[in-house]
């Protein structure tokens, strides 16, 4: 008489989807949600191994950038902004093209590569602003790259200037426009977003724009702030939309799909959520941010945010998934507007100095996450003993 078969532990049954992961194996929407349920450690060291494996092992990105807010005036007033103002009131603003051109100088100065131009649906601005600027810009500041215009600013323009998406994108990237930011991306379930911005963007036309971006070659990344309130199911429907379109992209345009994902935590300081949603503590975030590695499994490349956690959880991020720390931004108005860690730019050598302390090789990148510099990391360190911007590194006393 043969014994019976053991029936798997209770303590397989649940690891299994990890264990899948760590082998390779693609994971499905109900795997994925199991994965909020595991104790963190075990789901950190697999998307680890992931980002090991996917990018080179001895480094970490990141780019230097500026984010340029054109206006502040929007009409869609979502209720986690604290960045937008009506047209009435007193600090509303919108920038002519030698302010912008003046921040662009500033950016060269540092040695940037790219702008990340965003402003509010702001319906004043005729498309002649959003083409005119895009000129002005490969004009005067040619060896700048322009990623510009989240979904919700071309859907204003599509619904406005009576032109098809299509001719719309055809329309900007003749004026200069080389990329469209996946902002606004938040979670791609439409009950949340209701709740968080009923006037949104819904998702159906977020996928539908940046579908068309990539088709027509643009450069586009995927988002997600957690923290609205929303189920692990949403979460990990989220991530699988994503997914999907990475898949769409990379069969029918040639792989040009998102060139990296970006994540962080909802910041309500100033705004009507300010209470009301719960947001996400580091812990959250960071298995967060590794499920999103395991589950992203057609894309490469995902980023820390420093800006929404703090320079310190982002750097513990590199071993969470991690393999960028974004950009340096030297400017930046929106999520600052509500609050985060009260560091909106960071120095190249603070980058530098997260990398490195961390064990990594740091590496400046451009937009697509093609390095285009290796800075000599021991020089920038020793050069910022003296300067009083080492006093505001990471491990640095208060
Ligand atoms: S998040 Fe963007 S679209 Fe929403 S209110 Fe703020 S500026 Fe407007």
């Amino acid at each position: 008489m043969t014994a019976p078969a053991a029936s798997p532990t209770a303590d397989a049954l649940v690891t299994a989807p990890l264990d899948r992961a760590a082998s390779g194996k693609r994971l499905d929407v109900a795997e994925i949600e199991s994965l909020y349920r595991l104790p963190l450690p075990g789901v950190a060291a697999v998307a680890n191994g992931l980002r090991l494996d996917r990018r080179d092992p001895d480094v970490v990105t990141f780019l230097i950038d500026r984010n340029i807010n054109y206006t502040n005036v929007c009409n869609v007033g979502c209720n986690f902004c604290a960045f937008y103002r009506t047209r009435r009131q007193p600090d509303s603003y919108t920038l002519d093209y030698e302010q912008i051109s003046e921040k662009i100088r500033e950016l060269e100065e540092v040695g940037g590569t790219r702008i990340l131009l965003q402003g509010g649906v702001n319906p004043e601005l005729g498309l002649d602003y959003y083409t005119g600027l895009l000129r002005h810009v490969k004009a005067h500041h040619p060896t700048i790259r322009i990623d510009a215009f989240s979904p919700e600013e071309v859907l204003f323009m599509e619904k406005t200037f009576g032109l098809s998406l299509d001719g719309l994108l055809d329309t900007l990237i003749e004026a200069g426009l080389d990329g469209l930011p996946g902002a606004g991306g938040e979670i791609l379930e439409d009950d949340v977003r209701a709740k968080a911005a009923p006037a949104r963007i819904k998702s159906d036309d977020w996928f539908r724009i940046i579908d068309a971006a990539q088709r027509k070659g643009l450069y586009t990344i995927a988002t997600m702030v957690i923290g609205f309130g929303e189920s692990y199911a949403q979460r990990a429907r989220h991530l699988l939309k994503i997914r999907d379109q990475q898949d769409r992209a990379n069969s029918l345009y040639g792989g040009n799909g998102f060139s990296g994902f970006a994540m962080w935590s909802l910041q309500t300081e100033h705004t009507r959520l300010h209470g009301k949603a719960p947001g996400a503590t580091a812990h959250e975030y960071l298995q967060q941010l590794a499920i999103a590695r395991i589950a992203l499994d057609n894309i490469p490349n995902i980023q820390a945010s420093w800006p929404g956690q703090g320079f310190k959880v982002a750097q513990a991020s590199l071993y969470y998934g991690a393999n960028d720390l974004g950009s340096t931004m030297l400017e930046e108005n929106v999520v600052s507007a509500a609050g985060g860690h009260g560091r909106h730019r960071a120095t190249v050598r603070e980058l530098v100095r997260i990398a490195v302390d961390a064990g990594f090789t740091p590496a400046i990148r451009n937009s697509r996450f093609e390095i285009i510099e290796w800075p000599d990391a021991q020089a920038i360190l020793a050069r910022g003993a003296e300067n009083p911007e080492a006093g505001r590194a990471v491990g640095a006393g208060p």
